[in-house]
């Protein structure tokens, strides 16, 4: 199995083989429609509904993270909708987190007109109940914004013996952080818009599988729906991804600076960060995660409060979104999470650690 630093270095050097003499290096981005394409034209793209070079290099990057075909769609939920709409048919059942990205429940909701139905369950405990009866099981993990995590190789096996399809979305992760494939998914889907693009310029999300006629399926989907990605958000995605390693590097190893520091300030209650070692996530973390990941949530004592701290610190915008390269926050009640008024979600992006650090201190103290 390749190592995540053997993955980045690739990553960079991709395009290396296909390039003649006097190509630009970096990519170029195709803005078309049409492509000229007399006579038998089945080996060419045709049309911009079926394909496009400046995707296809990023599909080409996302598939070398992955180790697996990927699909590109012009956001995560496009991508997680793609799955559903291509997998399943009417009479069958899914399970979804209930902690889980709250606009993928409100896609199943939309399936029931087709005969879809789909139950929750909390993402600690995924295990408990079983997956008879299900033809596609969706975690996320971290789970987002709650930070419980799923047993991803133990689901994996209770759900292939069940018979159903087993779908990761790795948002939280991106692949340099966490590889469901690798550890038994069938299925990672994922939202582009967070860290692999990085810069909270562009919508983007993939879809990756080493079942071929699961990437075929996804595939007719997008071409018949239509559900296709910019040109250029893809040039945007393929120049983030071009930096995803450091930056992901970056928040991470800022995060676990600043989550103990963060959870001993008396301000700060319920603390929750995969990488500390009394948290309830951490020993599996430990074994199916490569990095704890960028995202730290915890609760203070009112709204008013969490409106406070996130408005008072200087290094740190009000937003929803993560992966950024600015830290942002959000109070999850907002965005109708079920969880306490002042529940705060911190994405630590790519300041400085000490300077970032030093901002959210004054701003706790504040308080
Ligand atoms: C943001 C997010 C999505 C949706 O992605 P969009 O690009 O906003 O459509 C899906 N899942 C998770 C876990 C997310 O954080």
């Amino acid at each position: 199995m390749t190592t995540s630093n053997s993955r980045a270095a690739g990553l960079l050097h991709l395009r290396d083989r296909a390039l003649k003499r006097g190509d630009p290096v970096p990519l170029p981005l195709t803005m078309a429609s049409i492509y000229l394409s007399p006579g038998d034209s089945s080996d060419t793209i045709e049309y911009g509904r079926f394909g496009n070079p400046t995707w296809h290099a990023v599909e080409d990057m996302l598939g070398h993270l992955e180790g697996a075909p990927c699909i590109a769609f012009p956001s995560g939920m496009a991508a997680i909708a793609a799955t559903f709409f291509a997998l399943l048919k009417a009479g069958e059942r899914m399970l979804l987190p209930a902690d889980g990205y709250h606009t993928t429940r409100a896609v199943a909701e939309r399936l029931k007109a087709f005969g879809v139905d789909f139950d929750t369950r909390p993402t600690a405990g995924f295990l408990d109940g079983g997956f008879a009866g299900y033809r596609l099981v969706f975690v996320e993990t971290p789970a987002n914004p709650g930070l419980d995590i799923c047993d991803i190789t133990a689901a994996a096996d209770a759900i292939h013996a069940a018979g159903g399809l087993f779908i990761v979305d790795n948002t939280t992760m991106t692949p340099l952080g966490q590889r469901p494939l690798d550890l038994g998914a069938d299925i990672v889907v994922a939202a582009d818009t967070k860290a692999p693009n990085g810069h909270s310029d562009a919508l983007f999300g993939h879809v990756a599988s080493r079942d071929p006629e699961i990437i075929e399926a996804v595939r007719k989907w997008r071409v018949t729906a239509g559900s296709i990605p910019s040109p250029f958000d893809a040039w945007l995605v393929h120049r983030g991804l071009e930096t995803l390693d450091m930056r992901f590097e970056r928040m991470c190893n800022t995060a676990e600076l600043i989550a103990p520091r963060l959870k001993a300030h008396r301000a700060v209650r319920s603390l929750r960060y995969p990488g500390l070692p009394e948290d309830p996530s951490h020993n599996l973390a430990r074994v199916q995660m490569e990095r704890f990941g960028f995202l730290i949530s915890f609760v203070l004592d009112s709204e008013e409060k969490a409106e406070r701290f996130i408005d008072g610190c200087a290094l740190m915008h009000s937003a929803t979104s993560f992966g950024g390269v600015h830290t942002t926050a959000e109070r999850r009640d907002k965005r109708g999470d079920a969880v306490p008024g002042g529940f705060v979600r911190l994405a630590v992006g790519c300041e400085p650690a000490e300077e970032l650090w030093k901002a959210i201190e004054e701003s706790l103290d504040r308080l």
